[in-house]
């Protein structure tokens, strides 16, 4: 199932949290969408799932407009706000949670067996939510959006508070969702993180893409040696490098973190593109 957004719009008040956004996301792989804090990333997905109206734009699954579906679908397992979504469940268990949302949802008993096994909480699953750290919560968001087994996934910063072994586990877990033909859309905010997660990338920054669809759409490098940069231009050398095959995040302070090319190949396509740099500092020693 292909989500498709186009020309997206939303602002609340005088904030455009989202500018004339378009990009595709295809089914059998994973696809980042990677920001800064305050991107618009959440604002999006929020869209995407009907939760929120847009200013302008429209979003499709599977062809079929967000607006013009039924709430609450099933074919979309979603993971919003870890923090909150808990909230009026700490004092429940977490297969009280899981049973709760199948039986709400007429979803078979023994698929709440299956999700806590996918997600590795079986030996915590007589454990009060409110006992869990972050990363046992974000466990417990993904079998939430596990649960009916549904063909897309939208999951709206599902690392944050995963150790470096639920981060291996997460990798694998999104790969293999995907290998099953499902569509799987993960946002996050570190790419080093994200990039080493995914098979595409989706980079926006300040409610927009990065460098244009095409050029922001790029394959992962593995690469991962990372150079900052600072130059007064910031869209232009962003745009340059994402079509050389970089990754590039522009950081709130308007300094980008650049994976994929070295310091000298950085300051060359600079160089041939006339675009002043201010700074070129590699961050990692295999520079
Ligand atoms: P991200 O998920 O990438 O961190 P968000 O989509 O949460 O970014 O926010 C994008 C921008 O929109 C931010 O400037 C944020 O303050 C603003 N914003 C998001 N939601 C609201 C809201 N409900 N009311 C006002 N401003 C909002």
């Amino acid at each position: 199932m292909m989500i498709e957004i186009r020309e997206l719009t939303k602002s609340y008040g005088d904030v455009t949290a989202v500018n004339s956004l378009s990009f595709t996301v295809g089914a059998g792989r994973v696809t980042g969408l990677l920001g800064p804090g305050g991107a618009g990333k959440s604002t999006t997905l929020r869209l995407l799932l009907g939760l929120d109206s847009p200013t302008a734009g429209s979003a499709a699954i599977a062809g079929q407009e967000v607006w013009d579906r039924p709430p609450g679908a099933r074919d979309v397992g979603v993971l919003l706000d870890t923090h909150g979504v808990f909230c009026s469940h700490v004092g429940n268990t977490a297969r009280e949670c899981l049973t709760g949302l199948a039986r709400r949802h007429g979803i078979a008993r023994g698929r709440v067996d299956e999700v806590l096994n996918e997600v590795g909480l079986t030996d915590a699953e007589q454990r009060r939510v409110g006992t869990f750290s972050l990363g046992m919560r974000q466990r417990l968001g993904i079998a939430c959006a596990l649960l009916a087994d549904p063909p897309v996934l939208v999951l709206d910063e599902p690392l944050n508070g995963l150790d470096q072994r639920g981060l291996v586990w997460a990798r694998a877990l999104f790969q293999r969702l995907a290998a099953e033909g499902r569509t799987v859309l993960v946002s996050g905010h570190m790419p080093a993180e994200l990039a080493d997660l995914v098979d595409e990338l989706v980079i926006i920054a300040k409610g927009e893409l990065v460098a244009g669809q095409r050029a922001a759409r790029l394959a992962v490098r593995s690469d991962r040696a990372q150079v900052s940069v600072r130059t007064p231009d910031v869209a232009v050398l962003s745009a340059v490098l994402v079509d050389e095959g970089a990754l590039v995040e522009v950081n709130d302070d308007q300094s980008l973190t650049v994976t994929g090319l070295s310091a000298r190949q950085i300051g060359d396509v600079a160089f041939l593109n006339v675009v002043p740099l201010h700074e070129l500092a590699p961050e990692t020693p295999a520079q």
